[in-house]
């Protein structure tokens, strides 16, 4: 009896006891729960905090320039820092996002290097300023290894060698077009100022004006306080009377230009050779003589151009002027071709003439200073007038000049679609 009443006494004590500690297991492992639960909590907070920051880097990134390689540095060593403290797929998700941030600032640099910069823009012209430019330096601080290894890094790796091979022609050209301004200021003759023209003109637009200009300077400065005139001679070339007149202006150092009907060159290619070599400009006056405005304006870029091709393939001149026959010009003629129509102020009338005191007498008359005077070396009467107005032009202190020469110096840089007629 009494072993039973201890038994059940031990029993039920038990019984308490593993209630009592089931109860304290329950409260212990439900308050360590509870902290896990705040613990997590504030991680995910931490977490969230991080994506934001990072989404917020991630979505302003690009294109704009806001985000460098020292921030994506500073976040991945954020990143870093979280690693084993932050869920291991967590962290894998942002590391990923780090790289494909990385990736893309490198992809911007590199786009910079290649597209944004001032080279390309045209903003550097002098050589000096193009070896230091920000271009070149971005260009080789694209760390190419840095980038992840795509498609990406080795089409960059193409562009960036092409235009490191851009610059370099460029770099070129600019020293070549340098020397070519300074001797301009020295002496602006019509094949120093076809280079630069022609150099000029592949330059991008920005870069263009400016150079432009540069040449206008150029030449204004050698002509600086001078009366200048250019004499003009249209309808050749004649096998007869050209090279009669060709003597006169080589032995007298007076440059001209001519305006070549295109038929009439055959058999006179070297004539054309002569007259560049002496430093002649040599121009379009069509390919049949036809008056244009009476043209649609395909078969007059047609005419046109026609001959100043042909011109362009014998001599390398390719000055974009043409004279329009019988002066005949309008706005679909100039509309018609990416030239300009070159006219004249002082008209000799020498076609109606047929001794040269008149062409003398009417030269002399309308001398002026910007004149352009036409004439035509098909006629003997006005070759043999010639040497006569050089003398008396000499006389009166001009300065003769070809139509490039003048335009530059009375109007600046060359505009197309434009009718010059003389200043
Ligand atoms: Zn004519």
């Amino acid at each position: 009896m009494e072993t039973r009443k201890r038994h059940r006494r031990i029993r039920k004590r038990r019984a308490t006891i593993f209630a009592t500690s089931l109860l304290a297991l329950i409260i212990i492992v439900a308050s360590f729960s509870i902290f896990q639960i705040e613990k997590n909590t504030q991680e995910n907070q931490r977490i969230n905090k991080l994506s934001q920051n990072l989404g917020l880097l991630y979505k302003n990134s690009f294109p704009t320039k806001n985000v460098t390689n020292t921030k994506i540095i500073a976040f991945s060593t954020k990143l870093t820092d979280k690693k084993g403290k932050i869920p291991n797929k967590n962290y894998q998700l942002f590391k990923e996002k780090l790289s494909l941030l990385d990736l893309k600032v490198n992809k911007q640099n590199a786009i910079n290097a290649l597209f944004v910069s001032p080279v390309m823009l045209g903003k550097t012209l002098k050589t000096s300023t193009v070896k230091t430019s920000t271009t070149q330096k971005s260009i080789k601080a694209v760390v190419l290894s840095a980038l992840p290894k795509d498609n990406f890094l080795t089409h960059a790796q193409k562009e960036i060698n092409q235009a490191k091979k851009q610059v370099s022609a460029r770099d070129k050209e600019q020293n070549l077009l340098q020397k070519i301004l300074t001797a301009i200021t020295q002496n602006p003759t019509n094949s120093n100022l076809l280079t630069a023209q022609n150099t000029i003109n592949k330059l991008p637009v920005a870069t263009k004006n400016k150079e432009n200009q540069a040449l206008v300077a150029a030449v204004q400065k050698f002509y600086a306080g001078k009366k200048l005139i250019a004499l003009t001679f249209d309808d050749g070339p004649n096998a007869t009377t050209t090279p009669t007149l060709l003597n006169t202006l080589e032995q007298d150092d007076v440059h001209a230009t001519f305006f070549e009907i295109g038929s009439h060159i055959a058999g006179n290619e070297a004539l054309l050779k002569r007259q560049t070599a002496d430093g002649d400009q040599i121009c379009s006056h069509t390919w049949t003589h036809p008056e244009l405005t009476s043209l649609t304006a395909p078969a007059a870029n047609l005419e046109i151009t026609r001959a100043a091709t042909l011109i362009t393939q014998i001599t390398g001149q390719n000055w974009p002027f043409y004279r329009p026959p019988y002066e005949a010009v309008n706005q679909t003629v100039l509309n018609s071709v990416n030239m300009s129509a070159v006219n004249y102020d002082v008209d000799t009338q020498d076609w109606e003439d047929s001794t040269s005191a008149p062409v003398y007498s009417a030269a002399m008359a309308g001398a002026h200073d910007g004149a352009i005077i036409l004439m035509h070396d098909i006629h003997p009467w006005t070759v043999a007038a010639v040497p006569n107005i050089i003398a008396s032009l000499k006389q009166q202190g001009y300065t003769f000049v070809t139509v490039s020469q003048l335009i530059y110096d009375k109007a600046g840089a060359i505009q197309l679609h434009h009718d010059y007629f003389g200043w």
